[in-house]
């Protein structure tokens, strides 16, 4: 009997699974969010991915659930491990994929370079931050980002009192604040990893950003073979297995004016940095995490 895979989440990632699905003899079904989602050719269910009832009625009988984006709750993901249903990468693992201030404190814990930083719950300690890191930081909600929303450069203190406010009135708890990074670009560094440990990567890449959004991917990365490109891949590898990271990775990385790669943000998923593999790999990313 052919596998089953569920993607909850309809949007462009789920709907380039479908040709690979197809190819791999996988019973693939998509949780969409509206009749016309990207990937609505493979929908079997249209909902609210906040939906534990709905949710839950979508993976009845699949063999394995993945994901188009990181915001499905926490609370759902671990009743789907209730259910029996493997779920991958694992709820573990995607929280760190789901809350920039875990993921933070996790890599520093691993010793993984990144931006220096630290959690603000007031205009006070945001600027005793600033005060020390140049003036200036970018100000993150932890959850609930993509595409630069939810991104924030502040060079006054006051000027994110709003948003401090915000986030504490809606109970979302405090902001964390970051250095400003000063980049010469951004690279990415994806990789696939199996239940069982193995990896493979692709080639590290650089990322072109316009207002927040990937317009551009260059592979591999210009001037990268060597260090580092070694670097970039040992410290995706060790994010990888440290936190047991099933699927496609991709760790988004600033290779800093001073020469340094730091850590930016992970998404545990196909990644925009790598739609190139559809064409210039032997196998494409979304293959590889139907595989995986
Ligand atoms: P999102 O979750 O919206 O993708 P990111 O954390 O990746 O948010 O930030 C979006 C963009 O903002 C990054 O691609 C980068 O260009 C810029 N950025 C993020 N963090 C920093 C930082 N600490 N210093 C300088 N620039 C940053």
């Amino acid at each position: 009997m052919s596998p089953s895979v569920g993607v909850i989440g309809g949007g462009q990632l789920a709907r380039m699974m479908i040709a690979p699905a197809v190819a791999l003899g996988i019973d693939l079904r998509v949780f969409a969010e509206t009749v016309d989602s990207s990937a609505s050719l493979a929908a079997t269910t249209v909902g609210d991915y906040r939906d534990e009832v709905a949710v839950l009625a979508f993976v009845r009988g699949l063999d394995v659930v993945t994901f188009d984006h990181e915001h499905v709750p926490r609370s759902i993901l671990l009743a789907l491990l209730q259910e029996g249903i493997a779920v991958h990468p694992r709820p573990d693992a995607l929280h760190f994929a789901q809350d920039k201030l875990a993921m933070r404190t996790r890599l520093t814990e691993l010793g993984v370079a990144a931006p220096e930083w630290r959690v603000v719950a007031s205009v006070a300690e945001l600027s005793a931050f600033m005060a020390t890191h140049g003036g200036a930081a970018m100000v993150k909600t932890p959850r609930g980002g993509y595409d630069g929303k939810g991104v924030r450069v502040v060079r006054e203190a006051a000027d994110a009192a709003d948003w401090l406010d915000r986030a504490a009135a809606a109970g979302d708890g405090p902001l964390l604040a970051e250095e400003l990074v000063s980049f010469r670009r951004e690279l990415s560094q994806v990789l696939a990893r199996r239940p069982s440990g193995e990896i493979m990567l692709w080639p590290v890449v650089e990322s072109i950003q316009r207002a927040g959004v990937c317009v551009e991917v260059i592979a591999p990365a210009p001037d990268s073979v060597g260090i580092l490109a070694g670097v970039a891949a040992d410290m995706a590898i060790t994010i990888a297995e440290q936190l047991d990271v099933t699927g496609v990775l991709a760790v988004e990385l600033f290779h800093t004016t001073d020469e340094r790669l730091l850590v930016n943000e992970l998404a545990m998923r196909p990644h925009n940095s790598a739609h190139w593999t559809i064409d210039g790999s032997t196998t494409s990313q979304f293959e590889q995490h139907l595989r995986a």
